[in-house]
């Protein structure tokens, strides 16, 4: 099951089942942002024909990162529907998986005593957690990067090397992707903040360092890849998350 939000006009945040993805909306045409879990492809499907499309009016699929969770409407689509499915420059290796930046199952088992991790980690499984997602059609962005929507990447490499947001300069909005999260089912708070910890791959000075180019962004308006939808500017909210522990 999905809530589909709209946040600005054109503009649609799904929250999906433990992730989310978005939606742009130009006409009859669409962009989508990240894919949900392999489990989510009929939920994006859906999401789609809720605001009166196909999934065949996909143009692309930005990613904001090669997870597991971002990548499940993918190779669906590209299968069902040519659809292509773009990447910051750096990220398309992790997506055509020449390497790995992603939980394992041992780092998950170690921390499967934490409050909420199990019932979590059981839905997630469900979901195609440890399905295969490797992309071999992922591609860097073209030059110009002209899609519904008009999405303008913004590079914050960090939560993986080659992470990426994306601003909405039309609707003053920004998509945060993983690097800057407004809740998540592992966490006991919403409000703009870091995925738990043992999500990262890097340092927390790192993980604050790749939300800087967002900070001098013209949006008040954040879509985060977990949690609600968040509405202030973005350089509060990444003071937010500077100022938390
Ligand atoms: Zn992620």
């Amino acid at each position: 099951m999905n809530r589909v939000v709209e946040a600005a006009e054109n503009v649609f945040l799904v929250n999906g089942s433990a992730v989310n993805w978005i939606l742009l909306r130009d006409g009859t045409d669409l962009t989508l942002v990240d894919g949900g879990y392999p489990g989510d492809v009929d939920d994006v499907e859906a999401s789609i024909r809720t605001i009166g499309r196909r999934p065949e009016d996909v143009r692309a699929i930005l990613v904001t990162h090669a997870h597991a969770d971002h990548l499940g409407a993918v190779n669906p689509f590209h299968a069902r529907y040519g659809t292509p499915a773009y990447f910051d420059p750096v990220e398309v290796a992790h997506a055509h998986r020449d390497y790995l930046e992603q939980l394992t199952p041992p780092t998950l088992l170690a921390n499967i005593w934490r409050p909420r991790v199990l019932p979590w980690a059981v839905h997630i499984l469900r979901n195609g957690a440890t399905k295969p997602v490797a992309a071999p059609h992922a591609e860097p962005f073209p030059s110009p990067l002209d899609l519904p929507g008009a999405p303008v990447p913004v590079p914050t490499h960090g939560h993986t090397s080659g992470h990426t947001a994306f601003h909405l300069p039309s609707v003053g909005a920004v998509i945060t992707g993983d690097a800057l999260v407004t809740g998540h089912p592992l966490s006991p708070t919403t409000g703009p903040q870091l995925l738990p910890a043992m999500f990262a791959h890097t340092s927390r000075a790192d993980l604050l360092a790749a939300l800087t180019p967002l900070e001098s962004l013209d949006a008040n308006l954040v879509l985060p890849g977990h949690g609600p939808l968040h509405h202030g500017p973005i350089a509060d909210a990444v003071a937010s998350v500077r100022a938390t522990g």
